[in-house]
């Protein structure tokens, strides 16, 4: 389990009770989220072959993965023969170790960093922090996360959660030189992080970055961004680290050309992003002259292996579906407890992290289905939320410890299993329902928690075959019609 990928005390039931007691969160994230749903919409509209392309993109997505131990070889063979460096790592502490280790060797204090989830999943600015290394993350909503010492929230837009008048007093509190007359208009926010960020760029000897796919045949790396900060980063410094999931290779150049058709109108509801960069190792006399890249596997292998959660893999991390989500637009990102949030996040970090680890997160869904409309890669979301559901049901019968619910459960299924028991437990109807009236329920322990959001409904006086003992006469009437 990668060390930067849980966050927060408690599970998701109490994380999102939490914040959804917090009213301006929900405003923003309502606010936000809409607007992102309704650009996305437009940008996909446009598109007279959307469900061919998505049907594409998830073929691609699948094929890479049937073949992705050949993939994997073959992107390294290439990223070595231009000159870049490929290092393989396990999990979040190999991966840190490797890069502390470069780091050190560099000699540099100091990093630039492009927007990265796999950074934040294994943790790596806490551990260049401990190896008493500085990490500044170049992106807008990001720099505003680390500036406020806050988590990300969203895969795209990490300040999701923030409204303007917030991040200006989070510039005010932590940019030096930021007076009180800065306001809160976009333009005027951007400026101040773009200066705050400029010198920063220039000094910096070396880069981290993630990646948004590896192409094999050419061992290419490729990231796409919206501010320009990320072609920064990867073409100014001497040292250039990539951290990159090994779900992330494509077998072809083509096969990019499919994804990009699909990724930016679903993620920023954009044609095309702004800036694509590229890179194949080492180009002499061009961008960075030392280029690693360390590949990670940190669970991902488990979901492969697992023939219903290796279709989680096939996400490209657009954020669609976080958009649509009726539970996230309410609680937001940090009530996930993970770097990956809402919907898909609710299905890739149990794999990640181990099913009975975030046992409550495929249960932090309505299985709406909005989710797998909008993925670009059709990932049928609700049914792998409900299969890691199963996975934890199968779980918690092999414990001996006996859940209130499973007792309820086992003592129904013994009920059930004899019909004379069933009878006499529908004799007690009527005495049920007047205990009932009083909100018996409450009161007891074994389903005080089911009723605490809804009503136990009243058990009626008469049970149907009550009823139609009372009415034999009326039922052969009936019969004989
Ligand atoms: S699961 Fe699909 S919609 Fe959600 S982030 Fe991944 S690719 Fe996008």
């Amino acid at each position: 389990m990668g060390e930067g990928l849980l966050f927060g005390e408690g599970d998701f039931p109490t994380r999102a009770r939490h914040a959804l007691a917090d009213g301006q969160l929900r405003a923003n994230l309502g606010a936000a989220t809409t607007t992102i749903r309704e650009r996305r919409a437009a940008a996909v509209g446009e598109v007279a072959d959307w469900e061919e392309l998505r049907s594409a993109g998830a073929r691609i997505k699948d094929g890479s993965l049937a073949a992705l131990d050949e993939m994997l070889v073959d992107f390294e063979e290439k990223f070595s023969a231009s000159g870049g460096v490929v290092h393989w790592a396990r999990d979040a502490q190999e991966a840190n170790a490797i890069i502390v280790d470069l780091l050190n060797r560099s000699g540099a204090a100091e990093v630039v960093k492009v927007k990265s989830m796999t950074t934040q999943e294994i943790g790596l600015n806490e551990a260049l922090a401990e190896a008493g290394i500085v990490a500044w993350e170049t992106d807008l909503a990001e720099l505003i996360v680390q500036l406020s010492a806050d988590r990300p929230s969203h895969f795209l837009v990490p300040a999701i959660h923030r409204n303007r008048d917030e991040i200006r007093h989070i510039f005010q509190d932590h940019i030096p030189g930021i007076g009180t007359g800065l306001g809160n208009d976009p333009a005027e926010l951007t400026a101040a992080a773009r200066s705050y960020l400029r010198d920063k760029f220039l000094a910096a000897e070396v880069a981290i970055s993630g990646a948004n796919f590896a192409v094999a045949e050419t061992g290419t790396l490729g990231v796409v961004e919206s501010e320009g900060n990320g072609r920064m980063c990867l073409t100014l410094p001497r040292m250039l680290i990539s951290v990159v999931g090994v779900e992330k290779v494509v077998p072809r150049w083509e096969d990019v050309g499919t994804l990009f058709q699909l990724l930016p109108r679903s993620s920023t509801a954009e044609r095309m992003n702004p800036y694509t960069s590229t890179w194949s190792g080492v180009t002499p006399s061009d961008g960075p002259s030392e280029v690693h890249v360390v590949l990670l596997d940190n669970g991902r292998t488990n979901a492969l292996a697992d023939p219903v959660g290796k279709e989680a893999l096939r996400c490209i991390r657009c954020s669609a579906c976080l958009n649509v989500c009726p539970v996230y637009e309410r609680v937001g990102g940090h009530a996930y407890g993970s770097v990956y949030p809402g919907p898909i996040g609710a299905v890739i970090t149990p794999y990640l992290a181990g099913v009975e680890t975030v046992a409550s997160l495929p249960f932090a869904s309505t299985l709406c289905g909005a989710c797998y409309e909008v993925c670009p890669v059709k990932i049928d979301i609700p049914s792998l939320l409900v299969d890691l559901r199963a996975k934890h049901v199968a779980e918690a019968n092999r414990k001996p410890l006996r859940s209130s619910e499973k007792v309820v459960m086992s003592a129904l299924a013994w009920v059930m299993a004899d019909a004379k028991r069933w009878q006499l437990v529908n004799r007690l109807g009527p005495l049920l329902g007047k205990l009932t009236r009083y909100r018996w329920a409450r009161l007891a322990p074994l389903i005080g928690r089911w009723t605490e959001n809804r009503e136990p409904p009243v058990p009626p006086a008469h049970t149907l075959r009550n009823w139609r003992n009372n009415h034999q006469g009326l039922g052969e009437g009936m019969r004989h019609e």
